[in-house]
């Protein structure tokens, strides 16, 4: 993820040129007008005044200067994003039972711990421990244990970013003699202004006109999915802690999402933070990249193809008379073009159409570069207006490919099912109904092979199988004679197997 410098910029006022001033000012006036340039080139900007305002505020610039560390407890909710039943329903939410929050201020650290637990119908571990941390430019990841693994340069990118999210370290980084101030404007009740630290990374910081605390601050990202969004925490009920001034409660929104809440119950200030730095051997470790996009082709029967690989979204292809349909263009970008290209590989017919199974994000990620290849969109209808959206928001911070070739989207819309046929292919997507995860997912199926083609309805690795009495009454009521399932998440399986996996009882999920 990057960051951007702030919001939207206040208007410059244009100033009379020096030949037009010269020309109206008498010698007196000009005398007075270099004395006043002069003290006023002696007084701070107005930039620097706001940071020093707010600085006296929280406690006084010396003492957040000379803070060592902050030690923050507390819980919250951290919600799901792109992963609600319908696309404009409430998130799922990860309830935080226990967080701590560890800054080192001189050393430039941080590590957040939370212990989770999934308020919705989870297929993987529902309650999970998490560890992750910053050091300097190395991100790392820990398990309840200790066992420490270094995290990418895009983790390391946004965890500097995200230590800026707190009042006392926006305006720590604003003190700093290195880091630009600019462009102070007012926004309701805040003055507003975009400060770039030394090490470049850019924020904006919301000061409250009347009590001069921070208000916000807030920084764009880009996110695969939404594109260019601003990540804004919301700071309020500050309190005295040892003379510094500390919000408790600290919100923060992913553009209209809510990403974390967070409560605070307890600070500390200047404790021992010596186990924050990471061992040499971790840091010494080169920063882990992404992973290659792998896409493996297995046959599955004449004219379908399983597209597997790398990862666990697999997509499939199905040859018709004149054309190729993909069912799953997944995760993002990078996934969906290479699936794209290696089905455009199969078949000298032309790849025309993707079904999107359904909206949750790493099931709808492909959605803007299939549209920018050219393929015709089929999914269910409650996706409309979602989908139009996502394909809408601008990608400027990392251009995607539909930011670069801008490309009339092509719809078909399902209702409760449809039926692709020609002499070559049958393919028949029905609605899943009533499931309490899946609201808008189509299913497929191919009678001639008795092939079940599904997303997120079963995948034999999950640890539990909440939704798969709902999936089987689903099968049912279509009255499909199912022999295979060929899903985008595990493996192809014999339908008997994956009956035999549900029915069992499903494995009271652990911690991880
Ligand atoms: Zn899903
Ligand atoms: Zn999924």
């Amino acid at each position: 993820m990057y960051a951007v410098s702030g919001f939207s910029r206040t208007k410059k006022t244009a100033l009379a040129g020096p030949k037009e001033t010269e020309s109206l000012m008498t010698r007196a006036q000009a005398l007075v007008l270099v004395t006043v340039f002069a003290g006023a080139c002696s007084s701070p900007p107005p930039e620097r005044t706001l940071i020093d305002v707010a600085a006296t505020a929280l406690g006084g610039a010396d003492r957040i200067r000379s803070l060592k560390a902050i030690a923050l407890t507390g819980s919250g909710s951290a919600p799901n994003a792109g992963q609600n039943r319908m696309p404009d329903d409430e998130l799922p939410v990860w309830k935080v039972t226990e967080f701590t929050r560890t800054i080192d201020l001189a050393n430039s650290r941080t590590r957040v711990r939370q212990l989770r637990e999934a308020q919705f119908q989870f297929a993987g571990a529902t309650v999970q421990r998490t560890v992750q941390g910053l050091d300097g430019d190395v991100a790392y990841n820990a398990t309840p244990d200790g066992t420490m693994t270094r995290a990418g340069e895009a983790a390391a990118r946004e965890r500097r970013i995200e230590l800026l999210h707190h009042p006392i370290t926006a305006v720590r980084a604003a003190l700093d003699p290195a880091a630009k101030i600019t462009n102070l404007r007012a926004e309701g009740n805040d003055q507003l202004i975009d400060i770039t630290t030394a090490k470049g990374d850019a924020i904006t910081l919301a000061v409250d006109q009347s009590t001069h605390l921070p208000s916000r601050v807030m920084s764009m990202s880009d996110n695969a999915n939404m594109g260019d969004v601003a990540i804004v925490t919301t700071f309020t009920d500050y309190q005295d802690v040892e003379g510094v001034k500390l919000p408790r409660r600290l919100r923060t929104m992913m553009d209209k999402y809510l990403q974390m809440e967070s409560m605070i119950s307890n600070t500390a200030l200047d404790g021992d933070t010596s186990d924050l730095e990471v061992p040499a051997s971790v840091k010494a470790a080169p920063a882990p990249t992404p992973p290659p996009v792998v896409v493996n082709v297995e046959p599955v029967s004449k004219g379908i193809w399983w597209l597997a690989g790398s990862g666990n979204h697999r997509s499939i292809v199905f040859e018709f008379d004149d054309h190729l349909t993909l069912y799953e263009v997944p995760l993002n970008e990078a996934r969906s073009k290479a699936v794209i290209d290696k089905a455009r590989t199969l078949s000298t017919k032309p790849l025309t159409t993707a079904i999107v199974s359904h909206h949750h994000f790493d099931h709808s990620g492909g959605l803007r570069v299939a549209v920018a290849e050219g393929l015709t969109i089929v999914t269910h209808r409650d996706n409309e207006a979602f989908f139009k959206d996502l394909l809408a928001r601008p990608h400027t911070i990392v251009p995607d490919a539909l930011q670069m070739k801008p490309t009339p989207a092509k719809f078909e819309f399902v209702d409760d099912h449809l039926t692709l046929k020609d002499s070559s292919m049958e393919v028949q997507l029905y609605h899943l109904l009533d499931n309490p995860r899946e609201g808008t997912n189509l299913f497929a199926y191919v009678p001639r092979d008795r092939i079940l083609v599904q997303a997120d309805l079963y995948d034999a690795s999950w640890n539990q199988h909440l939704w798969g009495e709902n999936v089987l009454a689903n099968l049912a009521q279509r009255k499909l004679k199912i022999e295979r399932d060929v899903p985008v998440h595990g493996v192809i399986e014999p339908f008997d197997q994956m009956v035999k996996t549900i029915k069992a009882k499903p494995t009271i999920a652990g911690t991880n």
